[in-house]
C-alpha cells in the first residue's frame, strides 16, 4: 500500500484526528478490540510492513499477561499462558519471572515434544500441562493457567462450579467447571489427572492449586479465567446472603437458542 501524502496539519491536530479515530474505533469494537487493532491500522496508515504474526501473538500474551496480573490473578511469579503459534510450536511463558513484568522476548518457543531452542529461557515448568492440551484439542489456541483467590477457593475445598448462576458464566465455561484430581505443580501426575476431563470441557479447577482456562484463541481463554473468577466471587457473596438462586429450564434454553444464533451475553 501507497504511504499518505503528508498533510499540512494546524499544530494539535494530528492528536486530535488521532484521539477520534480511537474513540471511533472503541465505540465500534469495545477498547480491548480497539486497543488491538489500532496498532496495525496505524502501520496500514504509514505504509509500514506489517508486524510479523509471530512478533503479534508475542505481544498479545504479554498484554494478556500484564492484564491478569493487574487483577491480582498471578500472585508473585506464580501461573504460565502459552499460544499456538503452529502447527508444530507452541509459544509459553517463561520460568520465575514475574508475568506482568515480562517482555515479548521473553517468550519461550518450545515444539510439540517440549524442546526449546539454547538460547531461549527456562519455560514455564507447567509446560507438559500446556502441551498436554495441546496434543488432545486441536481446537485450541490458547492455554491460561492463574491462582485467582475467589476461584481457587473452590479448587481447594474441591466444590466443582457446575450450578447454572451467571448467564454468562453459562455460556462461556458450559457444560461445568469440573474439579481435577491433585497432582503436584508441573507434575506428569497433574497432565494425566486433567487427561479425561479435556474433552468437553473448556476451564478447570485444578484441586488445591489454581485454575486453567482454554480458548480458541488468548481472548477467549483470558475471558474464561475472568468470567470464572467472577462466578466464584459472586457464589460465594450468594451464599453469604442465603445462597444463590439457580437459572431454570426455559432460561438455559434460551441462553442455548443465543448461543446457537451466535449471540453472546452481556457484551456490547
Ligand atoms: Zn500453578
Amino acid at each position: 500500500m501507497e504511504p499518505l501524502p503528508d498533510l499540512d496539519l494546524a499544530p494539535g491536530q494530528a492528536e486530535t484526528l488521532a484521539r477520534h479515530l480511537t474513540l471511533r474505533l472503541a465505540r465500534d469494537l469495545g477498547p480491548e478490540e480497539a486497543f488491538r487493532f489500532l496498532p496495525a491500522l496505524l502501520r496500514a496508515l504509514t505504509g509500514e510492513a506489517p508486524e510479523p504474526f509471530a512478533l503479534r501473538l508475542r505481544r498479545e500474551v504479554v498484554r494478556a499477561a500484564r492484564r491478569l496480573a493487574d487483577l491480582g490473578l498471578m500472585a508473585g511469579t506464580a501461573g504460565n499462558l502459552s499460544v499456538r503459534e503452529s502447527s508444530s510450536h507452541v509459544l509459553i511463558t517463561p520460568a520465575g519471572l514475574r508475568k506482568g513484568e515480562m517482555r515479548p522476548d521473553d517468550l519461550v518457543r518450545l515444539d510439540m515434544q517440549g524442546h526449546r531452542e539454547p538460547s531461549a529461557l527456562r519455560p514455564s515448568s507447567e509446560f507438559r500441562m500446556h502441551l498436554g492440551v495441546y496434543s488432545s484439542r486441536p481446537d485450541v489456541g490458547a492455554v491460561v493457567h492463574t491462582h485467582p483467590p475467589h476461584a481457587t477457593a473452590f479448587a481447594a475445598a474441591g466444590i466443582p462450579l457446575d450450578r447454572p448462576v451467571l448467564a454468562e458464566a453459562v455460556l462461556l465455561l458450559a457444560p461445568k467447571v469440573p474439579v481435577v484430581p491433585f497432582g503436584p505443580p508441573s507434575s506428569q501426575q497433574l497432565v494425566d489427572h486433567l487427561q479425561p476431563w479435556l474433552a468437553g470441557h473448556n476451564a478447570f479447577l485444578l484441586a488445591n492449586h489454581g485454575v486453567l482456562c482454554l480458548g480458541r484463541d488468548l481472548a477467549e481463554a483470558v475471558h474464561r479465567t475472568e468470567t470464572l473468577e467472577f462466578l466464584a466471587r459472586v457464589i460465594l457473596s450468594a451464599r453469604a446472603l442465603g445462597g444463590e438462586s439457580l437459572l431454570t429450564h426455559a432460561h438455559l434454553r434460551a441462553l442455548d437458542d443465543l448461543k446457537t444464533s451466535g449471540g453472546s451475553a452481556c457484551r456490547p
